[in-house]
């Protein structure tokens, strides 16, 4: 059952304070559409707050070692670690994932996200040349300034500590805007920064809408670095915005992923691992495969197995459990997905299995509950097999020849991450050397190096994140040459 609304307030310089217009609106819990929280309905002069209070915090904050930087990162993440089971169960509340997944991945890898920068910032070195005895040139880096953090709903807490852990290791100072769907995990993190001693200002959060919250912040003259993770529209919006302003940028959009799987793959990994990339958080990961290209003689067979281990699938309440698929983010995002169903049909497809709304889940009976859905008959220059639905939704298609395969995959506007299945090595290297995306999986998926550089080409981003990647990122450089 629900409990009363939690009620955030913007933390800025270190307080929790309420918005300037004192108003807030209402967060649905997804699993029974009750209000989850009241969240401040920020404005440009809660932003300029924060901002102001960012951009104070980094006079100091800039020259402080990186050693204190990194043992103020650990103990967040001690912190957090702490409290693991609260912060599961909170973002599933506001977010409709299972609280299984938050306690296994969501929490744990926020957690990881604190210790991974904590050590990557004490290990990050720089270049320098000598020449002939005249000079001998280095490289200093120096931290950007104050970073403009925008993050999006569907992974709440470990995406924004995606983003915060190296701003902080880095002597960046920030403003993190969540999602207005789900702001509740970073509000209750601002506890454990003030716990943690981590300087007032140094880290500021100012919760709202896009348009009235991210857009003020974006636009600020005293930012100079923008960090955004959301949907490809909204990137085009900030970049637009940013360019002229000259902001270090990082976009990391939308995604159509493609599983890319041959006859010879090992079968029951596979099969596995694709209901795993298909529905794992609703299919509300960047990262699933919503693609997915099978060989023709393979076809059959997988596409019968995938639709019984489908079917065999648990939608429930996100605090079973039992549960495997929770409930979609809002009421207006199920729709936006059920639409793709029906566009489905109205493009010549059909439901293998699913596009159906769940209502008969206990305790959640309004909440946003779909079947996962398995499309076939389309071709891959389909809506459906083009556009990203970012739901429970994958549309199967068969494939005759490796050629085929690499032009269909490469024929999105979006280049996030494909998977590739095969047993015949010289082919995996082959095909995924031939893919326009940011990252290839070979037989895995979702496996995830924080050393390797994370990030989407095309409609799906510009930048890289990742250690050494967000050190470069969140910081300048300055080249210096000192006569011998
Ligand atoms: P969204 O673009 O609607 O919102 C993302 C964030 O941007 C939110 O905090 C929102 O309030 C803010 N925002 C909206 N308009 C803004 C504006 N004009 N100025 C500044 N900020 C603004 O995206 P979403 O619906 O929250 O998230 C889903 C999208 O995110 C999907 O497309 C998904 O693929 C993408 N995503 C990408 C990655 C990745 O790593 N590439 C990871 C997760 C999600």
């Amino acid at each position: 059952m629900s409990s009363s609304p939690i009620q955030l307030h913007n933390f800025i310089g270190g307080r929790f304070v309420p918005p300037s217009n004192d108003k807030y609106f209402e967060s649905p819990n997804p699993s029974d559409g009750s209000t989850n929280a009241l969240v401040p309905d920020s404005t440009d002069s809660d932003v300029d707050a924060a901002v102001s209070a960012a951009a104070t915090a980094f006079e100091a904050w800039r020259n402080t070692s990186r050693e204190a930087r990194s043992k103020i990162l650990l103990k967040i993440a001690d912190l957090l670690e702490r409290r693991i089971d609260e912060f599961a169960e909170a973002e599933s509340r506001d977010q409709g994932k299972p609280v299984s997944l938050a306690r296994m991945v969501d929490i744990p890898r926020a957690v990881h996200n604190f210790r991974f920068f904590a050590s990557a910032v004490l290990h990050m070195t720089e270049k320098s040349t000598e020449m002939d005895g005249v000079s001998i040139n280095y490289v200093q880096k120096y931290p950007v300034g104050v970073a403009a953090l925008i993050s999006p709903w569907n992974l709440p807490l470990y995406l924004a500590t995606w983003k915060l852990a190296p701003a902080i290791a880095s002597g960046c100072t920030s403003v993190l805007k969540p999602s207005e769907f789900t702001s509740v995990t970073c509000y209750l993190l601002c506890d454990i920064l003030n716990q943690a001693g981590l300087p007032h200002g140094v880290v500021n959060m100012v919760f709202g809408t896009g348009p009235s919250a991210g857009a003020p912040l974006v636009s600020h003259p005293k930012v100079r670095l923008i960090s955004f993770t959301g949907g490809t529209v909204t990137g085009q919006h900030i970049a637009r915005t940013a360019a002229p302003l000259f902001k270090k940028l990082s976009l990391e959009l939308g995604g159509k992923n493609a599983n890319v799987i041959f006859a010879d793959a090992e079968y029951e990994k596979c099969l596995a691992t694709t209901i795993n990339s298909s529905f794992r958080n609703q299919g509300e990961i960047c990262l699933c495969g919503s693609r997915i290209f099978v060989e023709r003689s393979l076809y059959p067979k997988f596409l019968a197995d995938l639709k019984a281990r489908t079917e065999a699938l648990v939608v429930g309440h996100p605090s079973d459990p039992a549960t495997q698929i929770g409930a979609l983010i809002s009421k207006q995002h199920l729709e936006k997905v059920m639409g793709y169903v029906a566009l489905a049909q109205q493009e010549g497809g059909t439901i293998e299995t699913g596009g159906t709304l769940v209502t008969n889940i206990q305790n959640g009976a309004n909440g946003f509950y779909m079947r996962p859905t398995i499309i076939t008959g389309l071709t891959h220059l389909s809506r459906c097999a083009q556009e990203e639905i970012f739901g429970p939704v994958v549309t199967v298609i068969p494939f005759d020849t490796e050629a085929d395969v690499v032009e269909w995959t490469n024929s999105t506007q979006y280049g996030l991450s494909a998977s590739v299945w095969t047993s015949d090595l010289k082919r995996a290297v082959r095909v995924s050397g031939q893919l326009e995306v940011g990252t290839v999986w070979v037989n895995q998926w979702m496996v995830r190096d924080l050393n390797l550089p994370f990030g989407g080409v095309k409609g799906s981003g510009v930048g890289r994140e990742g250690a050494p990647y967000s050190w470069d990122f969140f910081c300048e450089e300055r080249a210096v040459m000192l006569a011998l």
